[in-house]
């Protein structure tokens, strides 16, 4: 099959949907790979390396749509992007067409195959394509709350792991998947006092031998939250109901209650957020105040690393990125976790979550 890989055009957005390694995984496969031109300057790749890695380098985006049969991508396609796709190709990126009904138009009309990165599901219940970036933005957020919480960056002043002879900074992670499991491991590890609030038990369980006694873990009631949010120096959110919004779990008033210049990092907020006062914010101007409580709220966290998230991004979507270059509509067809991933197939929706939230017919 003829690979192509357009360079990324989304505002802010350094990551790639191949990385020279995952070419000469194509290429070893018997493919073609058609890369755009400085399309991994953003992850220090450059031409030369994919062409070393067996790629052929096109001077366009135009050159790439054109000539390729599957289009491999990290963020949703942009208006320009729609317009050049095809019947009878394969779009192969994160979509998130749930909250964009104009993005969702243009595929439609296109006639592609669509496949959606965080729609495609594994044996054990997951979003295999989605974890890395909960790992990353996990990880991240404790890094972006130590800096908030510096004095001179409007934050209490307070360093998360303390000192000998002074206690460190209490961290409430609100919601115990796998970006709050990688948040309080970025915690711990920089000697910060951890709790970790979710509503299931079973992964409180869970959380509790993953840490052998370093973190608290807390049933999430509105009287833990209360408690564990006022104590807090810096508060993560990350929760997730699958499909839907994320709850409002600590309201405007509750802000009256914390310390003045704690930190809350709403990772869910490109679900909603699940701070009342949350709304979100971009990595040229990430943090805001309320009420004394410095908020940061980025939606994309993972684009402030490209050079990792590029990277475990293409680990985790290479093996079905072969077996659709390898196979074409029949790896859909034979895999019911990669036909969870088809979002949009010859003008219809195909994914009934989709299709529900934005009213189409399946
Ligand atoms: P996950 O499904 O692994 O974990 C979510 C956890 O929230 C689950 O353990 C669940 O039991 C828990 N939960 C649900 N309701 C709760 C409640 N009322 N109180 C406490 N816990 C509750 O999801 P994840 O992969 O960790 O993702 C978390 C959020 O982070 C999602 O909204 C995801 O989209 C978002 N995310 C954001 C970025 C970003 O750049 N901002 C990047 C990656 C992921």
């Amino acid at each position: 099959m003829r690979v192509g890989c357009p360079k990324e055009i989304k505002n802010h957005e350094y990551r790639v949907g191949l990385t020279p390694g995952a070419v000469r995984e194509y290429v070893a496969h018997g493919h073609s790979v058609l890369i755009e031109t400085n399309a991994g300057a953003g992850i220090g790749a450059d031409d030369a390396a994919y062409v070393a890695a067996g790629a052929k380098i096109a001077a366009t985006a135009k050159e790439v749509f054109d000539n390729s049969d599957m289009i491999v991508k990290v963020k949703e396609p942009q208006p320009s992007e729609w317009v050049q796709l095809r019947e009878g190709q394969i779009l192969y990126t994160y979509l998130h067409l749930a909250p964009d009904p104009e993005q969702t138009k243009g595929l439609i009309a296109s006639g592609v195959t669509a496949v959606a990165y965080e729609t495609v599901t594994d044996e054990r219940g997951g979003l295999p394509l989605l974890a890395p970036m909960s790992e990353v933005a996990g990880r991240l957020s404790i890094q972006a709350g130590a800096f908030s919480l510096q004095k001179a960056n409007g934050g209490r002043g307070i360093l998360l792991g303390g000192v000998p002879g002074v206690t460190p900074a209490k961290v409430a992670v609100i919601g115990g998947g796998v970006v709050g499991l990688h948040a309080a491991k970025m915690a711990v590890g920089l000697g910060a006092d951890v709790t970790i609030l979710d509503r299931s038990i079973p992964r409180l369980r869970q959380l509790d031998d993953i840490f052998n006694g370093r973190v608290h873990t807390r049933f999430s009631t509105i009287d833990a939250l209360e408690q564990e949010v006022f104590a807090a120096d810096l508060v993560i959110g990350a929760v997730l109901i699958p499909g839907a919004a994320a709850p409002k779990l600590v309201t405007k008033k509750m802000l009256g209650g914390m310390k003045k210049g704690a930190v809350i990092v709403d990772v869910a907020i490109d679900q909603g957020g699940c701070f009342e006062t949350s709304h979100a914010t971009t990595h040229s101007d990430p943090t805001y105040e309320v009420d004394g409580i410095i908020h940061y709220c980025v939606a994309n966290m993972p684009g402030a690393v490209p050079i990792t998230s590029a990277h475990a991004l293409n680990n985790a979507t290479l093996a079905h990125g072969l077996a659709l270059a390898d196979h074409g509509l029949e790896a859909i067809r034979k895999d019911k976790h990669l036909q969870n991933g088809l979002n949009v197939h010859k003008g219809k929706i195909t994914n009934k979550p989709v299709a529900d939230s934005l009213g189409y017919e399946m």
